[in-house]
C-alpha cells in the first residue's frame, strides 16, 4: 500500500505496513483509542445507488468539499479531506485564493436508517504514482511528498447503532 498522506498519519491505522504504490486502506482511529466518530460534510448530498451521499457543495459561488470526523470519546476533530489542501488539486495545484476563503459551517451526518450519528469509517486512497508526481511537479516539492498528491479518496462508513454500511459514502477524484 502507498504511504499514508501526511495529514492522516495521526488518525488512521493501516491495514498493512507494506509500502508500494497500491491503494491505501486504513481505518480511522483516534489517538485516544476510540474508533467511533460523528462525521461532518458541507451539507449538500446526491442520490447514489439508492442511497444518499455528500457531494461538493457550492456556497456563495465557491465550491467546497471537506470531511471532518469528531471522536465520540474525546471530541478531538480530524480533518480527513479538504479538496483545497489535500490530494492532487489541493496539494500540487494549490489555489491560494480559494484556500484562504473561510471554510463553511459543516453538517452532521445522520444514519439514513436509524438517524443516529456515531460511525466507524474506513478510508481508501489511490495514487497516480511517485514517478508521475516527480515529472508533473517539476521540482516544486520534495520527492518524498508523493503520497500527499493522491488521486482518489474514498470512504466507507458503518453506523455503530444499526450496522448500516455505506460503501462509497465519499468517492472523490482529486485530479
Ligand atoms: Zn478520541
Ligand atoms: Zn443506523
Amino acid at each position: 500500500m502507498m504511504p499514508t498522506p501526511s495529514h492522516l498519519t495521526k488518525c488512521v491505522t493501516r491495514k498493512d505496513t507494506v509500502i508500494d504504490e497500491s491503494p491505501l486502506e486504513a481505518d480511522v482511529d483516534c489517538p485516544c483509542g476510540s474508533n467511533m466518530f460523528e462525521l461532518f460534510y458541507p451539507g449538500q448530498t446526491t442520490e447514489y445507488n439508492g442511497s444518499k451521499i455528500p457531494v461538493v457543495a457550492e456556497i456563495d459561488s465557491v465550491f467546497f468539499f471537506l470531511i471532518r470526523a469528531r471522536c465520540t470519546q474525546c471530541s478531538r476533530e480530524h480533518l480527513l479531506l479538504d479538496k483545497d489542501f489535500h490530494g492532487w488539486e489541493g496539494f500540487v495545484c494549490h489555489d491560494k485564493e480559494q484556500a484562504i476563503i473561510p471554510r463553511p459551517e459543516l453538517t452532521k451526518w445522520h444514519c439514513l436508517t436509524c438517524g443516529k450519528t456515531p460511525h466507524q469509517a474506513c478510508i481508501q486512497i489511490q495514487t497516480a504514482g511517485k514517478q508521475d508526481f516527480i515529472e508533473e511537479s517539476e521540482g516544486m516539492f520534495n520527492q518524498d511528498q508523493w503520497p500527499d498528491a493522491f488521486a482518489w479518496f474514498s470512504m466507507r462508513i458503518k453506523c455503530t447503532s444499526c450496522g448500516l454500511v455505506t460503501s462509497e459514502w465519499v468517492s472523490y477524484e482529486t485530479m
